[in-house]
């Protein structure tokens, strides 16, 4: 067996070539080419001007990892055979003094992962090229600025010299010689610079910078291999749910110089705009300039588009104006991508003595807002249909739009102005750290990350924040690229903002802000203001609301909301709501003047207590439920019974035992004996739910009287007939449904009685235990089963995991680093476990009543992934808190769309 390995080894294709006008690869082969490769392959067979190079495909990174970071064997021949290609397309040859082939070795993964691997730039110079490289390009400036800035790359990436080193040696030469900028250092400054950079990396590493171009490569190949495992790439896998095995692949790619002098020049563009979406040519360039100088927010780049520059009032020249040929080609081949891809595109190009070099092309990461409207814009104009417009907006990133925007009326002070980065506006206090950012999130404050510009260690600070505030770095800088991505506001690039990390002072002209102070941001204006200013809620109209109606036409499953209150129910009016869902009656008790009644009925030692603390409450919830009706209108709208951990709502401190023993007319003491009796060491499994409604039948029946007489009322003043849903909760035995059953059914007939009307009504219980999704048939089953079912995936997930929900929280933070939970199971259903008990629930469920009505009130009836495992077991509806029920929209009409793509 051991012959035969390597030489299916050696068979097995590792390599993919490419140069315009013929490539090996496609866009359709990102699994195997990585994103990068697969698009340079298309941008090549599309007879784009793409640089020669060739992929190495993620399944060497496989192999890397499996073998204990070994290349396989085969590869080195298919590479040769492919750096020969590249020679030949560029007449050039990798190692010659005379004509040296210089190459970038880039990282390039299945899902974009900006900035989190490693890219080598120059490889191929050492002392006898970069002579080369100087006669040729006719600046021996510029070759030997290219030989240092690789040598301080390759120490750095694959040498494991720290960048610091080089920056250290270059500001103490700068210093001796009274230099302030790198741009006066000349040849010979650089040459000299070069010799005190590779004398550092003999003396780390014990060995001389690398003189041989092979020995160069295959560092480099292996190093950004070895970088998919670097801290920050797992960081970033982790927040993004990339999986680990998807490995990267690795560009080799000959180099294109956009820092050739001025009639050269590199530059990042989108063709619409990423922040809001507008038709337009957005992005910026900066001439005589190499690849990452953009985005690494060093100098502040110039606009594309004369227009663009007009506005931001840049007295430097736009691309359109400095070099109008290259700009004008660039739009074409915009154009081309667009329709190719059939989506904006996220462009990075080089301008080498006046030609257009492309080098990447993807789909680009953009707002929600700028999501809906690019979509909205694709279907009108014919490129995309309605329902592919549908299945382009990120649900999860939908709640975006729900944020809050400044009230223009509002007094404010405004401090200063950057860029608008990331929309939507934030207030929180003021934190100079990524880690003092996620300390503080972690202890409830809303904070906004000040820092001179962000970095790819940063993520974590950027993710617990609420806003984030740089004063370098333009719109594609990595502050600005990474919050649209996640959707935090953002301002970036202003200007004006000194920041000093030692005294934790921000100070912006004469205002001098401390750590720990209030500002706010609007990232949709690039305003930063004092304080915490008045905020407005969001209107979902224009694109949205086009959108949204796109996706009520593909679902099928109806959205209800969890909604409590008459406020409630009005928010998730507007956010279409199809009903409630689940209105939890014991919440509607929090008010502060109302909590007394419901300690008072919950602490009661007798019943006669108890019947004077409902008496008083009767009154209170039928009013509510009548508003709650009458905003509904003939919606459906479903009612649970009482169902109160009791923990949450017992008295707490002196001063309330003190009110509700006045009120109950005992002692305090007495009250505390009451108290000490009623506690509970498992409140979540203890006396709630049903069971607190068949020890004590009172409560049901006061509930369903207010429910019945609220139907009547509300259906007599809005001319309807109100047709209520009364829901048991945490009911797992038929027998318990049945005992309930006949309190309620007896309370409507007295109601009928009483008033003379008729009631029509459902009655239904909840399934929150594994119990219950076991016996669900017996629960439904004959006339007087249940009506429906309501999955409680809260209680569900608590119950069948055995996980309190109430003490989840570090429990989760191991079991999702340890990859034992994949997600939050309390935020995403566990589709394996609980989902087979609901699949179990509804199939025997079902199984007596075919029409059965099936829904799901926990959290996760707003969290996408979970939406789509509902939409597939045929429920009826969701229901979900109402800032969720969009998401909800639309994450049911993508399920709908894929279930008919994939049949
Ligand atoms: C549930 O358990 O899923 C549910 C909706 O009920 P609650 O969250 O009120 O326990
Ligand atoms: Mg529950």
């Amino acid at each position: 067996m051991a012959a035969v390995e390597p030489a299916r080894e050696a068979a097995q294709k590792w390599v993919y070539t490419f140069a315009a006008g013929k490539a090996e690869g496609n866009a359709g082969m990102k699994n195997l080419l990585g994103g990068k490769g697969a698009n340079l392959a298309e941008m090549a067979s599309l007879e784009l001007p793409v640089p020669p190079g060739f992929t190495i495909t993620t399944e060497v990174c496989g192999s890397y990892y499996e073998n204990g970071r070994r290349l396989p064997d085969g590869l080195a021949a298919q590479v040769e055979r492919a750096m020969a290609l590249i020679g030949e397309e560029t007449g050039a040859v990798f190692g010659s003094e005379e004509n040296p082939l210089l190459v970038a070795v880039r990282s390039g993964a299945r899902a974009s992962m900006p900035g989190m691997m490693d890219t080598i730039l120059n490889l191929g110079l050492n002392d006898r090229t970069v002579q080369g490289l100087a006669r040729n390009s006719g600046d021996d400036r510029f070759a030997y600025d290219s030989y240092r800035r690789f040598i301080q790359m390759y120490g750095d990436v694959v040498l494991g010299v720290s960048h610091g080193v080089f920056e250290d040696i270059l500001e103490n030469f700068k210093n001796l010689n009274g230099l302030s900028f790198d741009t006066e250092l000349g040849a010979s400054e650089w040459q000299t610079v070069i010799a005190l950079y590779k004398k550092a990396i003999e003396d780390a590493t014990g060995k001389p910078f690398p003189q041989d171009t092979n020995e160069q490569l295959w560092g480099a190949i292996g190093s950004v291999f070895g970088s998919w495992q670097n801290t920050r790439a797992v960081t970033y896998r982790r927040l993004h749910g990339i999986p680990d095995s998807w490995g990267t692949a690795v560009n080799v790619q000959a180099m294109v110089f956009g820092n050739m002098g001025n009639t050269s020049a590199t530059g990042v563009a989108f063709t619409r705009n990423p922040s809001t979406g507008t038709r337009e040519i957005y992005g910026e360039y900066l001439i005589n300039a190499q690849g990452e100088d953009v985005v690494a927010g060093i100098r502040t780049p110039q606009p594309l588009t004369l227009q663009a520059r007009r506005e931001a009032g840049d007295p430097n020249p736009s691309l359109e104006e400095e070099m109008p040929k290259a700009f004008e080609e660039l739009i074409r081949i915009f154009d081309t991508l667009e329709h190719r891809y059939r989506d904006m595109q996220d462009i990075e190009f080089t301008i080498q003595n006046g030609r257009v070099w492309m080098l990447q092309t993807r789909s680009g990461k953009r707002t929600t807002e700028a999501a809906v409207k690019i979509a909205v814009d694709l279907a009108d104009e014919g490129i995309i249909t309605h329902e592919e417009a549908v299945l382009r907006v990120d649900p999860a990133g939908f709640t975006q739009l729900l944020h809050p925007t400044i009230d223009t009326d509002a007094e404010k002070e405004l401090l200063t102005t950057g860029l608008p980065a990331s929309p939507g506006a934030a207030a929180g206090r003021i934190v100079l750290t990524s880690d003092e950012a996620e300390r503080q999130k972690q202890q409830g404050e809303s904070v906004i990350l000040v820092r001179a510009e962000t970095s790819p260690e940063d993520i974590h600070g950027m993710h617990a924040s609420a806003g984030i505030l740089t004063s370098r770095g333009g719109m594609t800088s990595h502050a600005a690229v990474v919050a649209r991505g996640m959707g935090v506001p953002c301002v970036s690039g202003a200007g004006a903002l000194r920041i000093d990390e030692n005294s934790g002072t921000v100070t912006i002209g004469e205002h001098t802000l401390k750590a720990g102070d209030v500002i706010t941001i609007d990232g949709a204006s690039g305003c930063v203001y004092a304080g915490a200013v008045p905020m407005r809620q969001p209107q979902l109209s224009g694109n949205f609301a086009r959108l949204i109606a796109w996706a009520d036409d593909a679902r099928r499953l109806a959205v209800r909301a969890n909604a409590d209150t008459p406020k409630d129910a009005k928010q998730a009016l507007t956010f279409g709501a199809q009903g409630i869902g689940l209105c939890r009656t014991e919440h509607m008790f929090f008010d502060a003047e109302r909590i007394l009644a419901m300690r008072e009925m919950i602490c009661a030692t007798e019943e006669e207590g108890r019947k004077a603390a409902l008496a008083k409450i009767l009154p209170v919830q039928r009013a509510d439920f009548i508003e709650l009706f009458e905003i509904m209108g003939e919606r459906p709208v479903t009612i649970r019974l009482l169902d109160p951990p009791l923990h949450e709502f017992l008295p707490r401190n002196d001063a309330e035992i003190e009110v509700v023993a006045a009120a109950l007319k005992l002692t305090p003491d007495k009250l505390r004996a009451r108290i000490t009796e009623l506690a509970e060491f498992n409140p979540m499994l203890g006396l709630r739910g049903s069971r607190l409604a068949i020890r004590y039948p009172e409560i049901p029946e006061m509930q369903a009287r207010a429910i019945f007489e609220a139907a009547i009322e509300a259906g007599k003043r809005i001319g309807a007939r109100i047709e209520p849903e009364v829901m048991l909760p945490l009911v797992a035995y038929r027998r318990e449904f049945d005992i309930l059953a006949r309190v309620i059914r007896s309370v409507a007939e007295t109601v009928e009685k009483e008033t003379g009307e008729r009631l029509t009504y459902k009655l239904g219980t909840m399934v929150e235990l594994p119990r219950a999704c076991l016996k669900a048939g017996e629960l439904t089953e004959g006339e007087s089963g249940a009506d429906f079912l309501s999955f409680g995936t809260n209680d569900l997930t608590q119950t069948t995991l055995g996980l309190s929900r109430d003490d989840a929280a570090p429990i989760l933070s191991t079991y999702t680093t340890e990859g034992i939970y994949e997600t939050d199971p309390f935020v995403s259903l566990d589709q394996e476990g609980v989902g087979e008990l609901v699949r179990i629930g509804t199939e025997r469920g079902r199984g007596v009543k075919p029409n059965l009505k099936v829904g799901i009130c926990g959290e996760h009836g707003g969290d996408p992934a979970s939406v789509a495992f509902f939409h597939a077991q045929g429920f009826d509806y969701v229901s979900c808190s109402p800032f969720r029920v969009p998401v909800a929209r639309l994450a049911a009409a993508q399920a709908a769309i894929r279930e008919k793509l994939a049949r």
